[in-house]
């Protein structure tokens, strides 16, 4: 079964988040978003940021 994969440290992060599997990428971004509040107070995601995250999230 296909799915988005992303680790939070795959972005340079020193963190252990990391899921599998999301069913889509705008999946997959909201879980990182969610998590970037939660874990790293980043309630702005600049676009450099976006792009990593984009770059990181693997099918
Ligand atoms: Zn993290």
């Amino acid at each position: 079964m296909a799915g988005y994969n992303f680790a939070c440290k795959s972005i340079g992060m020193d963190c252990g988040f990391e899921f599998r599997a999301a069913s889509s990428k705008a999946e997959a971004l909201e879980h990182v978003v969610a998590h970037a509040k939660n874990a790293h107070q980043i309630t702005t995601i600049t676009p450099d940021l976006a792009k990593k995250v984009d770059a990181a999230i693997r099918q």
